[in-house]
């Protein structure tokens, strides 16, 4: 069954309390939505048709800045993943120590389904139904699951047009003549790079060479899988929606990246090399490396024993249930929680806003070292702090990113 992902966001909140001396009425605000909307998406269909969608904005917390977070489209979106997903950008944020808050947002509806002028009409009117509460200094979003640069394209002209003029700041991930950054489409793989060589340099083991798994092949699945095939490891299998593939030699990736750049699914790749597997059977193979690179609550209590890796690098947010955490601690795998794993993506997206914001641009090069500065820092403290204290990664990354949006609500206070 799976796990309502708010209540597991509020769950992990009520674990870091027992670790931290916070006011227990700041716990409680923090497991709120500071506000959340729903909003109806009436489109006419290519054929004529209405048809009517529903979108969400939820922003978690704006106490350390503007919200910052991805917008999903996808048939499986609801207000409570939205939620959850605001709620692990405020932490994402906080652990960068970026001064930026959490939201995320997302459509309901199944983008195979649509047409581009379609999703174009959907983009246009889901950004002028949350108009009033995005923008620059209030909310930025960017791209997440089934969105893209184009798409952000898109909000940030509907946006301008009602303001009146260009106004470039109000997303991020969008293209690069309309403000967008170089860097900011592999950045979440980029940094999960970083992060998993930082991680074994403290273990004194060799990436190169290691058998990796990873679920997801779309931006950041695919981008990981690049980087670690160039560097040397063994890609044996990767998966999207429709099922995964397996070699135990390992999988060519630029094959593979060009098969998904033409809109193909992996059920139908023609190779007898490779073994169709299922996105199930993939999880529970055998390797050192498992990247979920998908969506929220693949790893539960369910499958968790059968887990068989030395570390779980959480790209996807939310991954792994509280459950299947315990097990996996016990198992002593070492998990990389999403908010460090993957927050390459919103420190990138925090320098296109600084960049836009300045309308000063900055090269790759630049973009490159400061992402590895700013994430290698947060690698460092949460190493530190799990160490000290003597809690898995996880744990030790909830202590710092809690701890310092706890600090700003207290230093703020209750209003009024
Ligand atoms: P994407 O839409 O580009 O790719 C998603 C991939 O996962 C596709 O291959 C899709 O077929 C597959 N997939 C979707 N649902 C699945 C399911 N139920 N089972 C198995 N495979 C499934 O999305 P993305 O931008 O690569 O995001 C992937 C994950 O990374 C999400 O959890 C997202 O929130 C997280 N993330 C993304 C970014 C970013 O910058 N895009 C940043 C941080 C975290």
């Amino acid at each position: 069954m799976s796990v309502n992902p708010f209540k597991m966001a509020q769950q992990q909140i009520n674990v870091v309390g027992k670790y931290i001396d916070v006011d227990s009425r700041i716990l409680e605000f923090l497991k709120t939505i500071e506000r959340a909307l729903i909003v109806s998406v009436p489109i006419r269909m290519d054929n004529g048709s209405v048809k009517i969608f529903e979108g969400y904005r939820a922003q978690h917390s704006t106490v350390r800045g503007p919200g910052k977070g991805g917008i999903r489209y996808s048939e499986y979106v609801n207000l409570d993943e939205v939620k959850a997903l605001a709620t692990w950008m405020t932490w994402k944020s906080s652990l960068l120590n970026l001064p930026l808050g959490g939201a995320k947002g997302g459509v309901c509806c199944n983008p195979v389904e649509l047409s581009k002028a379609e999703i174009q009409k959907i983009t246009r009117r889901y950004t002028s139904e949350i108009i009033n509460v995005i923008g620059p200094e209030l909310d930025i979003p960017a791209p997440d699951v089934n969105t893209n640069a184009e798409i952000m394209g898109w909000i940030m002209d509907t946006y301008s047009m009602n303001m009146g003029h260009p106004v470039p700041g109000v997303v991020t991930g969008k293209p690069i003549e309309i403000g967008g950054s170089v860097g900011r489409q592999s950045a979440t793989g980029t940094g999960l790079f970083y992060v998993l060589q930082a991680l074994y340099q403290k273990l004194d083991f060799q990436l190169k060479n290691q058998k990796i798994i990873i679920q997801g092949f779309g931006n950041v699945g695919g981008i990981i899988a690049e980087l670690l095939y160039e560097y040397g490891c063994k890609i044996i299998a990767v998966s999207d929606i429709s099922g995964g593939l397996y070699s135990e030699k390992g999988l060519d990736i630029a094959k593979l990246i060009n098969w998904r750049n033409q809109g193909e699914l992996f059920k139908d790749f023609p190779s007898n090399d490779y073994h169709k597997i299922s996105n199930e059977t993939l999880l529970t193979n055998k390797c050192d490396v498992l990247i979920p690179a998908a969506v929220e609550n693949q790893i539960t209590k369910d499958n968790a024993e059968k887990i068989n890796c030395k570390i779980i690098l959480e790209a996807a947010n939310g991954p792994t249930t509280p459950e299947a955490d315990e097990i996996l601690n016990k198992k002593d795998i070492i998990v990389v929680p999403d908010i460090l794993a993957n927050s390459g993506g919103v420190c990138v997206s925090y320098f296109e806003y600084v960049q836009d914001t300045s309308s000063y641009f900055w090269d790759l090069e630049r973009i490159n070292k400061e992402l590895n500065k700013i994430i290698i820092n947060a690698f460092e403290d949460v190493w530190r702090t799990s160490r000290e204290k003597d809690v898995s990664l996880r744990i030790a990354a909830y202590i710092i990113a809690v701890s310092r949006v706890a600090k700003a609500i207290e230093y703020r206070g209750f209003y009024p």
